[in-house]
């Protein structure tokens, strides 16, 4: 994913390069061709190259309105009671491996106010798993 493009309107001028403060900007001469280059961890997201390119060039709105990527997806598991989220199924395995027993799926109100035996009639009663599998 790259939240720097330079678009078919660019011409070359390389005003971006000259005016980046961060010397995020670069460009390579070879052969017949120039190329812009683009470091983003040099990138101080000023804005400075998208206001100034006269052609437009650059879009960089993604960076400058701060918008939100999605990076990962994962299944929830729900409170077997509430079926409020409490967390991930990737968490429950790993909580699981650690403490070397299926941990229960209920939220922090629910492990607070249900016995053992209520949360597990409960379980049965719906056709879920309880925690140990009993
Ligand atoms: S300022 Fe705009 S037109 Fe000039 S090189 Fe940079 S992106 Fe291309
Ligand atoms: S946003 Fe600022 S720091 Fe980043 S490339 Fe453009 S001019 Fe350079």
């Amino acid at each position: 994913m790259s939240f720097f493009k330079v678009n078919e309107k660019c011409n070359g001028c390389l005003a971006c390069v000259q005016n980046c403060p961060a010397s995020a900007l670069n460009y390579m001469d070879k052969g017949n061709n120039r190329k812009i280059c683009h470091n983003l961890s040099l990138c101080a997201r000023c804005g400075n190259c998208w206001r100034i390119c006269p052609q437009a060039a650059i879009e960089f709105n993604q960076l400058l309105q701060g918008g939100w990527n999605e990076v990962a997806e994962m299944a929830l598991v729900h409170c077997m009671v509430c079926g409020e989220p409490v967390y991930t199924a990737g968490i429950g395995k790993t909580l699981s491996e650690k403490l070397n027993r299926e941990v229960e799926a209920l939220c922090p109100e629910h492990k607070k106010s249900f016995p053992l035996s209520t949360w597990k009639r409960i379980a049965i009663g719906r056709g879920l798993q309880t925690g140990n599998g009993k």
